[in-house]
Formats: structure tokens, C-alpha cells, sequence
């Protein structure tokens, strides 16, 4: 409780220093708390978007099932806003996660795009995810291609269009992943520190996951920039 107080503060003390409105990428893991504990309570992720203005970009990382329960609210908001999913393709049917079939009626009916959140779900750079397995020789020439171009193709099959973006597994990245990303076609990377709408390769996101009503204004409001800094040295290795 006093935590969340103290961010509060912070975001809106950041706000009152630097206040910028431009549109913001904003991520969350799924609605409602049934499949993940990264879950945003469903009358809090409501508010939320009932805050969003124009260019803002609704993310949701991993394809948790609350996406699916909560199918005929989020059509609403992909009316007006860019709703995009983050797939580990290796994740899909699993206990809790997306089958493809509710993928492909998410997107053919719903609105909502998919797009690339690797194979495995394992980090691509800096320490291993303990909730995955760690490769089985390390991270290997082939073992990056599975992760970066299979996941793709195996998407783009399953979806019946391009995929675009990566999104990187808890959002950590190296100058050698973006290379990869690069070659392996891919025209955007979404990343975990905060910050505005941008045209440059790698899209910063604002984590609102965790955030009060209040918190996710002063957000929408460039508040999440006073952790810009620790977000980036926490992610890029
Ligand atoms: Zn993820």
C-alpha cells in the first residue's frame, strides 16, 4: 500500500517536472487475475482504458486466457484503439494461455492483432527466465533462429499474415538482438522501459499492470519517465 502510494507520488511528481501527453505504448499481462498473477483486476484495466486517448497502443504480453473471457469488452476498445498480443508461439494451448483457434477468431472478429513474443518465451539476452527452460547448449546459432525467424514463420502460418514485431521476453535485449530482429525481417521491437509513440526501431512501453486509476493518468502523462533510466539498465544488456 505505502509502495504504491510512494510511486504514485513519484509519477506525479515526475509529471509536474516534465509533463508530456504524446501517445504512449501501454503494456499489460492479461485482465483479471484467474491465469496469471500479472493480471490487471478487470474494473481497474476498464478505467484504464476508459482514460486512453488518441495514438495510444493497448499491448498484452504472453496470450493469457482473460483475453478470450473478456473478448466482447476488448472488441470495443479495438474499435478505437491499436490492441496488439504478444505470442510465445511454444506457450499457445497451454494451461491458462490462448489455443490458436481463439487467436485467429480474436483477430478475425475482435480486432486485435498478433504479433511475435519469440518461441520459448526464454530471454533473449542478459540472465535466463527461471519460469522457462534454459536452452539446452545455451543460446546457440540455432537456438536464436528458433527463437527469432521459426516463431515468425510459424505465426505468420497460423494467422495467414505478416508478422511485423517482436516483443522481447521480460524485456530484455542486446545491440546484437536488435541486429537479429533486423535481419530476421522484422520492422518494429517493442522493449519494457517507458516512453512516447515512436517511428524508431525500438518502441518503448509504459508497464501499467500494477497501476491505480490515478497512477495510469499521471502515466498517460509521461509520469513513468522518472524510471526510465533504471527500466533501461535493467533490460539492456
Ligand atoms: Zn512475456
Amino acid at each position: 500500500m505505502l509502495r504504491r502510494l510512494i510511486k504514485t507520488l513519484m509519477l506525479y511528481v515526475s509529471v509536474w517536472q516534465n509533463c508530456d501527453s504524446a501517445a504512449k505504448v501501454i503494456v499489460y499481462h492479461d485482465i483479471d487475475r484467474k491465469w496469471t498473477p500479472m493480471g490487471t483486476p478487470v474494473n481497474v484495466l476498464w478505467r484504464h482504458m476508459a482514460l486512453l486517448r488518441k495514438g495510444d497502443v493497448v499491448c498484452f504480453d504472453d496470450g493469457f486466457r482473460g483475453i478470450w473471457d473478456e473478448r466482447e469488452k476488448l472488441k470495443v476498445v479495438s474499435c478505437k484503439f491499436r490492441v496488439v498480443v504478444f505470442i510465445a508461439v511454444g506457450l499457445v494451448g497451454q494451461v491458462g494461455y490462448l489455443t490458436w483457434r481463439e487467436i485467429r477468431e480474436l483477430q478475425d472478429k475482435y480486432g486485435i492483432e498478433f504479433q511475435c513474443h519469440t518461441w520459448s518465451h526464454q530471454t533473449l539476452a542478459g540472465p535466463y527466465n527461471d519460469e522457462v527452460s534454459e536452452p539446452i547448449n545455451g543460446r546457440t546459432e540455432e537456438w536464436y533462429r528458433h527463437e527469432i525467424v521459426d516463431s515468425k514463420v510459424e505465426l505468420e502460418q497460423q494467422l495467414g499474415r505478416k508478422v511485423t514485431s517482436l516483443c522481447f521476453p521480460v524485456g530484455y535485449f542486446s545491440d546484437d538482438i536488435i541486429r537479429r530482429c533486423k535481419e530476421a525481417g522484422y520492422e518494429k521491437v517493442y522493449a519494457s522501459y517507458p516512453g512516447n509513440v515512436t517511428d524508431d526501431y525500438i518502441q518503448p512501453r509504459c508497464i501499467a499492470q500494477d497501476l491505480s486509476p490515478l497512477a495510469f493518468r499521471a502515466t498517460l502523462n509521461g509520469g513513468m519517465m522518472i524510471f526510465e533510466r533504471r527500466y533501461k539498465n535493467l533490460h539492456k544488456f
